[in-house]
């Protein structure tokens, strides 16, 4: 029997209760075939966790999470403590000491949800953004003249391993996955420093990779495309700054924040990887119990793909879709009157093994 240890951080708000039936999920499979055992660990590192010991997680947290073979996040955020906390002390220390420079979003329409573009074309592709340097690394300056601001400069820093690092885990997906194009996002036209070198070493791995197509548009008509056009991308390839917008957009056109999923990868496996949903933690819905929890099961679900279970992960998959056609168990988000919990059991219910 294979064990898994996966160490669980629900956070706040609505992230307890999503996670709780992903974990649900995980315990599920475990059950269904003893081929394998999910376990799991909570930890409470979140912003009552802060209110009390003024950090966010104790000194030896990140040495405590090294030890799981992936974590599974809920969402962090409260009123009482200001974001950039949350962020700075617990988010991103776990993706940079863990060396997880893949955020990997699927923007895949499930069947059984309506299509907010209302075309009658499938979407599935996955955008892959690189989410350890670029845009988002935190240098720069502020002039002043008195006590007023002047001028602001924010740097963007980006390496050729770094760059090179996130071509090569795309076009790696690309083959584990039998996908047949990448598109590179990019702002070379204007931004000719940064962006023209992220194009070279983006196309010193494409020349490595001739047998799966490659293109690249501008970051402005990318986004249009995303609109006109989405049935026509297989894996976006984008900077950290342009992966993030991208995915927001993305999420949008395939049934919004209650759905999407994402992960947090290190795909060298030095260290465990993260996977949560791209909401946060919508304090103005937590404690009905009326969050949709699939966001959260399959982030859960790319995580056991991460892990070697693609079968698990699909298994996963098609009981969310089973749920979403017979329209019977939604929350409201997607229109039902369903609880997190009803939505959480409909989709166990329907899990099982081909
Ligand atoms: P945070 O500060 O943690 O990011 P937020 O207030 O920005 O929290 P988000 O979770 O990012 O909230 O989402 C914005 C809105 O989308 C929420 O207020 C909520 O109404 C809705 N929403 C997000 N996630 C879900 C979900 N899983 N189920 C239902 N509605 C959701
Ligand atoms: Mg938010």
């Amino acid at each position: 029997m294979k064990l898994y240890k996966i160490a669980v951080l629900p956070g706040d708000g609505i992230g307890p209760e999503v996670t709780k039936e992903a974990v649900k999920v995980l315990n599920k499979l475990s059950e269904i075939d003893s081929r394998f055992y999910f376990e799991t660990k909570e930890f409470n590192w979140n912003s009552e966790y802060y209110l009390q010991h003024r950090r966010m997680m104790p000194e030896n947290g990140l040495e405590q999470l090294k030890k799981f073979d992936a974590i599974l996040f809920g969402a962090i955020g409260d009123p009482r403590v200001p974001d950039p906390v949350s962020i700075w002390e617990l988010i991103l220390p776990i993706r940079k000491q863990f060396q997880q420079y893949v955020n990997l979003r699927p923007i895949k329409l499930l069947r059984g949800l309506e299509n907010p573009l209302k075309q009658e074309v499938p979407v599935d592709f996955v955008i892959i953004r690189e989410n350890s340097e670029g845009e988002y690394i935190n240098s720069g300056g502020l002039m002043f003249e008195g006590e007023k601001r002047e001028m602001a400069v924010h740097n963007t820093v980006m390496t050729r391993q770094g760059i090179r690092n996130i071509a090569e885990f795309a076009y790696e997906y690309a083959r584990e996955n039998g996908l047949s194009k990448l598109t590179n996002a990019t702002k070379s036209n204007v931004m000719s420093y940064t962006m023209t070198f992220w194009d070279q070493v983006v196309e010193e791995v494409a020349a490595q990779n001739k047998n799966i197509a490659y293109e690249k548009y501008y970051i402005d008509a990318l986004a249009a495309y995303f609109v006109q056009r989405p049935e026509s991308f297989h894996i976006v390839l984008a900077s950290n700054l342009f992966g993030d917008i991208l995915s927001d957009l993305g999420s949008a056109i395939v049934g919004g924040l209650g759905i999407a999923p994402s992960g947090n990868i290190n795909p060298k496996g030095t260290f465990p990887s993260m996977f949560e949903p791209v909401h946060g933690s919508a304090p103005n819905i937590a404690g009905k119990g009326i969050a949709n929890p699939m966001a959260q099961i399959w982030s859960a679900a790319l995580m056991l793909d991460h892990l070697g279970r693609k079968d698990l992960h699909d298994a996963i998959l098609r009981s969310i879709e089973e749920v979403l056609m017979e329209k019977k168990v939604l929350t409201p988000d997607i229109g039902g009157n369903a609880s997190t919990v009803e939505v959480g059991n409909a989709i166990i219910s329907k899990l099982k093994m081909e």
